[in-house]
């Protein structure tokens, strides 16, 4: 039996078992996705442990994703680095490498609504965990990358960081109406709209030819995406960056093709 898991706190609300052991009965495999609930102070160990019991994978969330990726034990891989947060763990013969798949499974959710970024002014409102994996992400694919946040010094402190692998400006959050006149593509990265029917962008900002993208995903059509949808815009919903993150660490763990419909399915079945 391959045992895969969730190290994070807290965990108990955690999407990923449905998703991901959705895949195994889709596959056929004889495997398993534990949930570990671990405390600040224990994730070193907690690592090192689950490579003792010969854990085959772990996802990492909140709050362990920076700690994770300032471990000596810990060899950070692509991406990772420059973010600085680690989401997957995978165990090799190499030792334990550190993987960040949320940034690339906001590019592929993009990419899965025929997006492309290349060359694209992207304004991203947020400057958090989730923005700094996209915006790093996005920008070295190729976008021009606005960050805009309501402490707006860590909007100008990740610009700058993410201006060493491509174009990013940072903005205060009271130049969103002519931040978004002058984008193509507008990503909520807060958390404003989870479980709330609210959104930092009034919709007369919106416009039919601007691609929304909100990393929210509870609800699934939170206010921002309603609202866009309503003024004809394309949509992509927060699932989807998780369901492609999902699916590129199973790609690591296994070697094999994600069955990235079936998890999909799975993540929205148990979201609604
Ligand atoms: P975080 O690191 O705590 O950052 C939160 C961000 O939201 C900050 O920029 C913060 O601004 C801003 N914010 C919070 N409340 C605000 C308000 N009332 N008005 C304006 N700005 C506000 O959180 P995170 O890890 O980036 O997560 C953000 C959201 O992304 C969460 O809802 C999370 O569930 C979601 N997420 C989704 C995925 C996915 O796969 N879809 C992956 C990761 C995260 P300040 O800096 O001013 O505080």
């Amino acid at each position: 039996m391959d045992v895969y898991g969730l190290i994070g706190y807290p965990v108990k609300h955690s999407l990923s078992p449905s998703m991901h052991e959705a895949v195994y009965e889709e596959l056929g495999m004889e495997a398993k996705f534990c949930l570990f609930p671990v405390e600040k102070g224990r994730v070193e160990e907690a690592i090192e442990g689950a490579q003792a019991l010969g854990i085959d994978g772990l996802n990492v969330t909140i709050p362990h994703k920076k700690t994770v990726a300032n471990l000596d034990i810990v060899t950070l891989q692509g991406i990772a680095e420059k973010i600085g947060a680690v989401n997957v763990l995978d165990f090799t013969e190499n030792g334990i490498e550190g993987y960040n798949t949320d940034a690339l499974g906001a590019l592929k959710a993009l990419k899965s609504r025929d997006v492309e970024v290349k060359g694209k002014e992207v304004l991203l409102i947020g400057a958090g965990g989730a923005s700094t994996a996209i915006s790093f992400q996005l920008a070295s694919e190729g976008g021009r990358i606005k960050i805009a946040n309501r402490t707006e010094e860590k909007a100008y402190k990740l610009a700058e960081k993410v201006s060493n692998v491509g174009k990013a400006e940072g903005y205060p959050l009271e130049n969103l109406e002519e931040l978004i006149d002058k984008s193509d593509i507008l990503i909520n990265a807060t958390s404003v709209g989870m479980e709330e029917d609210r959104s930092l962008v009034p919709k007369e900002f919106l416009r039919s030819d601007l691609m929304v993208f909100d990393v929210v995903y509870t609800p699934l059509e939170t206010r921002l995406l309603k609202d866009a949808r309503s003024v004809g815009a394309k949509t992509v919903d927060g699932a989807w960056m998780l369901v492609y993150q999902g699916a590129e660490a199973f790609e690591i763990w296994t070697g094999e093709e994600a069955p990235v419909n079936r998890m999909n399915k799975a993540l929205r079945e148990k979201l609604r």
